[in-house]
């Protein structure tokens, strides 16, 4: 599997990629590492799928960092801004103080232009008409151009790639190696594959996670789906709530009642993300309608 997969270029975003470089370990190197910790007697009760994800619900997790993996990848710089931001991984990017810029940007497609989101500050809401997108394509197109065109004058005036290259868009792309073990990996998975992910740092995740990381290490990957990723997380005022509706006769609860029932910290609130984020909790679970 791993030969099959290193070298190949997963197509992301206009004209990104994700690219598997080096994988060492595999769903046996996790369960190996973890049985010095627990003896020989390990073997015995537990195959190696029972025992990885023992260590994944239980967060034993230093048996998951055995494994390194390096990718080569190609990303627009914003979505990469967001990207570095997970520290326990090791990188290397492509200068363009020594060398030239990539020539290319990411272009969003006419239907593509989301729009802000009223309850969410980080996020976005729905996309705008196509019309309004083919004109906002169009300034974006001839605003690349203008800042490409205005880079290369400088570069052919002399002047230093380092300097030359302030004023390029944060859409244009650039290349890194990135290599991490698979728990980290796991935790950029997790935030970045998850639904308030920006969409464009969400598409890498998802194709790391599904292209790559799925084949490569199977159990892990259905351990990690289990336990963390499709996991729900209940608080203390989550589970008094869930306490408080069972106890209060008939479940599923209208959004009414879910409000007389609700937390006294919330109740004077007329806006509250948490009583919102349980609401939805509690909705998944089948007990509000
Ligand atoms: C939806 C979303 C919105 C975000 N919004 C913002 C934002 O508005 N502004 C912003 O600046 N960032 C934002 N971030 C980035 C976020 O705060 C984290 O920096 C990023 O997700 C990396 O996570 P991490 O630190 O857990 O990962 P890593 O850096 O890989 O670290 C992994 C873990 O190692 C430990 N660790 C690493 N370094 C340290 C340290 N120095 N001290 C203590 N423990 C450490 C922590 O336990 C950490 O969880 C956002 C992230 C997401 C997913």
């Amino acid at each position: 599997m791993q030969n099959t997969l290193r070298w190949k270029k997963f197509p992301v975003l206009d004209n990104g990629f994700v690219c598997l470089v080096d994988v060492m370990g595999d769903d046996d190197a996790i369960v190996q590492a973890a049985r010095v910790s627990y003896g020989e007697g390990t073997r015995k009760v537990s195959d190696n799928r029972t025992l990885l994800r023992y260590l994944m619900r239980h967060q034993h997790t230093t048996p998951f960092e055995m494994v390194e993996i390096k990718f080569l990848i190609r990303v627009p710089m914003d979505t990469w801004r967001q990207w570095i931001r997970h520290r326990t991984a090791s990188v290397n990017e492509y200068s363009t103080r020594y060398s030239i810029a990539i020539d290319a940007a990411y272009e969003t497609e006419p239907t593509a232009w989301r729009k802000q989101s009223d309850s969410n500050r980080q996020g976005s809401d729905g996309f705008i008409d196509e019309s309004a997108g083919f004109e906002l394509c169009e300034a974006e197109r001839v605003f690349h151009q203008q800042a490409r065109e205005l880079y290369n004058s400088r570069i052919e005036q002399g002047i230093a790639r380092e300097q030359a290259r302030k004023d390029l868009p944060l859409s244009t792309y650039t290349e890194a190696y990135w290599k991490t073990n698979l728990h980290n990996l796991f935790h950029f998975l997790r935030l970045r594959m998850a639904s308030d992910a920006q969409f464009e740092i969400r598409s890498y995740a998802e194709t790391i996670g599904h292209a790559i990381v799925k084949p490569l290490f199977p159990m892990a990957w259905e351990a990690f789906v289990d336990y963390q990723f499709e996991s729900l997380r209940l608080s203390k005022p989550d589970r008094d709530m869930i306490t408080r509706i069972t106890a209060a006769g008939k479940v599923p609860v209208d959004e009414s009642e879910f409000m007389r029932l609700q937390d006294e910290a919330w109740r004077n609130l007329e806006r509250c993300r948490e009583r919102d984020e349980c609401i939805a909790k509690l909705r998944g679970l089948g007990l509000v309608r």
